[in-house]
């Protein structure tokens, strides 16, 4: 038997797995798709991020972001990251610096879709794999979270995103962030001749329908080709009751997720990732879901509060304006998201 079955290879799964390596633990992860994985993202990793991937040795291959850009037609705010850089990267990149890492310390990854689990008083056993823990690092919609049934009813606003690729050079070392009525669209930079196009909005409409409503935008990718296919995920808020059904833990997108507007995803489930490999360690797996309110409540807190503005029809489109008019309240808020 062994110590941890971490179900998905993302993010969230490799960082746990590779905590849990780190802390002694016997760990395995089950990832059906083959590497490198790719997923719908604006593949801009916040500064805390880019820490906790150096705090277990992952230094994926990027261009450094100084901050984030918001601009409307009329308006347009800058803020800066105070405390170190972000990183553009694509997914594949990071995917490849994460497994790397994990193949470094010997962490078996079994290319196996966890279908199903059945729950013991001291194990759990799931793709015919025993062992003390299981992780669900399986995403947004984790089938692990349904079959423990931790998910709560849908959400009232349902909001999608897609992205694509343009291969062209960067023209910012900010994450820009336009607005639009109804939907958001995120350009990073992420190598030196690629940039990243994520849409945010309601409804699961297309990319180039999206675009369409940011004309400024759709000016400048014009002249570029797209590289790639689209990559689309949603819908994007998944609330979960809680996160510890005895030996089953959640972590990352699958322990609960709200939406992709403050761009710190990623970041949160490195931080998650490390909690929850403490709490395995020192064998409290009750403790998690005290510590994954601890290590995520920041975060939630400032993209509800985003959403909440972003969902008035008449405190939205002030959203830009005020960023440019009180560019020092604009700047703490990037900064407590880029360090959340
Ligand atoms: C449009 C969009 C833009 C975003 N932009 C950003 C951004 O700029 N910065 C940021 O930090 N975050 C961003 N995010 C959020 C970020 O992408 C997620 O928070 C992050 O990918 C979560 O990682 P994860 O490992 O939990 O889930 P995932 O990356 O979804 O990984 C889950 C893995 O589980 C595997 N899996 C699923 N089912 C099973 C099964 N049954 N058995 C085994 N394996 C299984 C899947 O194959 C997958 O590899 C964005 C999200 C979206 C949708």
């Amino acid at each position: 038997m062994i110590d941890v079955l971490v179900v998905g290879g993302g993010p969230a799964g490799l960082a746990t797995a590779i905590r849990c390596a780190q802390a002694g633990l016997h760990v395995t992860v089950a990832e059906p798709r083959a590497a490198p994985i790719d997923k719908a993202c604006g593949e801009g990793l916040m500064p805390a991020a880019v820490a906790r991937l150096r705090a277990i040795g992952v230094e994926p291959p990027g261009l450094p972001l100084r901050g984030i850009r918001y601009l409307d037609p009329g308006h347009r705010a800058d803020a800066h990251f105070r405390s170190g850089h972000g990183l553009g990267v694509r997914r594949t990149a990071l995917h490849t610096a994460l497994a790397q890492r994990a193949a470094a310390l010997a962490i078996p990854v079994l290319p196996v879709r966890v279908t199903g689990l059945v729950q013991h008083a001291d194990r759990v056993s799931a793709a015919g794999i025993e062992a003390r823990y299981l992780v669900a690092a399986d995403g947004l919609h984790s089938p692990i979270r349904r079959a423990c049934a931790l998910g709560a009813p849908p959400a009232r606003h349902r909001r999608f995103g897609v992205r694509r690729h343009y291969r062209m050079a960067p023209w910012s070392d900010l994450v820009e962030v336009y607005w639009a009525p109804g939907a958001e669209a995120y350009v990073t930079p992420v190598a030196d001749d690629l940039v990243g196009v994520a849409m945010l909005g309601a409804g699961r409409g297309d990319f180039d329908t999206r675009l369409a409503g940011f004309p400024a935008l759709a000016q400048r990718l014009a002249l570029a080709e797209p590289s790639g296919g689209d990559r689309g995920a949603g819908p994007l808020r998944q609330d979960v009751r809680r996160r510890v059904c005895a030996n089953v833990l959640l972590v990352g997108d699958a322990a609960g997720y709200l939406d992709a507007l403050t761009g710190e995803g990623i970041s949160v489930a490195l931080a998650q990732a490390a909690a929850l490999a403490e709490c395995l360690r020192a064998g409290r797996a009750a403790d998690y879901e005290q510590a994954w309110r601890r290590v995520s409540r920041k975060s939630r807190l400032l993209t509800a509060g985003l959403l909440w503005f972003r969902h008035r029809r008449v405190l939205a489109p002030r959203i830009v304006p005020a960023a440019q008019t009180l560019p020092w309240l604009f700047t703490s808020i990037v900064n407590q998201v880029a360090g959340a």
